[in-house]
């Protein structure tokens, strides 16, 4: 293994600090200059001073020297759920640098185990079928979604090999990232930010999912498809609109109602029965005045049971019982120090019931 930091890697932690060069050469004890020429691959950096960054950083010097743990962001495309555009280009950099760097902590963890889903996910090729709503009934055939809701939506992205992680991102303007290499050996990965209510929470996996299934090269239609196919996999128009039918702005409770049924949120269902045609765009508007007077688009009633994915954990276990790992060796894997790994992954063990995924030892 080389004992020089990798350019690319230095400036990929830093981002996920949000540190500017600066910050970072304050907290190392070296000069701006210093870490614009490291980062630009014009000087080596090794030693003390590498040790000195490193520590800064809080990551072990290996992560910062090892090549090979930048592979595997080289041909990922990286999508948003965003909430809105208000987002400065370092904080932008922060998550797609947090996201990348919980991909390199998954693929460490992963290796030695073997993740087989029960249904492999593809993609396809919207420009093809022409519709992204067609495109989530033919991925709820495909898997064999029974009609009706879709319980829990995270058991079923991981039967799927999705692996999900909730991650602080430090902002309440973005909801998740998700990358998808080409490589079939490395897993699709979607980050959510923590703190999100559960009916966001499953809309932002369904959107992500959208993305993953259609999008290869990023296009300015991607987000309305993205919706669309999330609204229909959640609430397909067939089952939902009859139960939309005839809605008024005096129909909150049924809609309260529903909302406990799809597991979808009030707004969601408003944006569904105008999508159906059981409302008028006028009575959309109506609708989505009366959301504001009540208060409800910052904060709905009727919060959701939440849904806690599982992949992540299980990998963990099978280390701990079946391989012997200790958390020290497990920090080592998921590239990180062991104070950091305690604190992201220490305590948690598997909560529900197994997924239909397999976890199990590769030999
Ligand atoms: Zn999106």
């Amino acid at each position: 293994m080389s004992t020089l930091a990798q350019p690319r890697m230095v400036a990929l932690v830093r981002d996920a600090k949000g540190w500017s060069q600066e910050e970072l050469a304050t907290a190392a004890g070296l000069s701006q200059g210093f870490i614009s020429k490291v980062e630009n691959g014009l000087t080596d950096l090794a030693g003390d001073q590498l040790a000195a960054l490193a520590r800064a950083l809080e990551c072990p010097v290996s992560l910062l020297t090892d090549p090979a743990r930048l592979q595997g962001l080289e041909v990922s495309c990286l999508h948003h759920r965003r909430r809105h555009s208000k987002m400065t280009a370092a904080k932008k950099r922060q998550i797609e640098a947090i996201t990348n760097l919980t991909r390199i902590s998954v693929e460490g963890l992963a290796a030695g185990i073997e993740i087989v889903p029960e249904v492999q996910l593809h993609r396809i090729d919207i420009d093809s079928v022409g519709d992204a709503a067609e495109i989530a009934r033919m991925v709820r055939a495909a898997w064999r979604v029974p009609s009706g809701p879709i319980e829990n939506l995270t058991r079923l992205l991981e039967a799927l090999g999705v692996v999900i992680v909730a991650r602080a991102l430090g902002t309440s303007a973005q909801d998740a990232l998700s990358t998808w290499p080409t490589d079939p050996a490395k897993p699709p990965l979607m980050v959510v930010n923590t703190g999100l209510p559960a009916d966001r929470y499953r809309f932002t996996l369904a959107h992500e999912l959208g993305h993953m299934i259609m999008h290869v090269l990023p296009s300015d239609t991607q987000e309305a498809e993205a919706d669309a196919f999330a609204s229909e996999l959640l609430a397909p128009a067939a089952e939902i609109g009859p139960q939309l039918a005839g809605l008024t702005t005096r129909d909150i409770p049924r809609l309260l109602a529903l909302k406990q049924q799809w597991r979808i949120s009030v707004a969601a269902l408003i944006r569904r029965a105008k999508d159906v045609g059981a409302i008028s765009d006028r009575q959309y508007r109506q609708f989505w005045m009366q959301l504001g007077q009540l208060g409800w688009r910052t904060r709905e009633p009727g919060e959701l049971s939440p849904e806690t994915p599982q992949t992540l954990q299980r990998i963990l276990q099978t280390h701990r019982t079946e391989h012997g790992y200790t958390e020290k060796e497990l920090a080592a894997a998921a590239a990180m120090l062991p104070r950091t790994f305690a604190r992201r992954y220490g305590g948690q063990r598997p909560s529900q019931p197994p997924t239909r995924l397999h976890v199990v030892p590769s030999r």
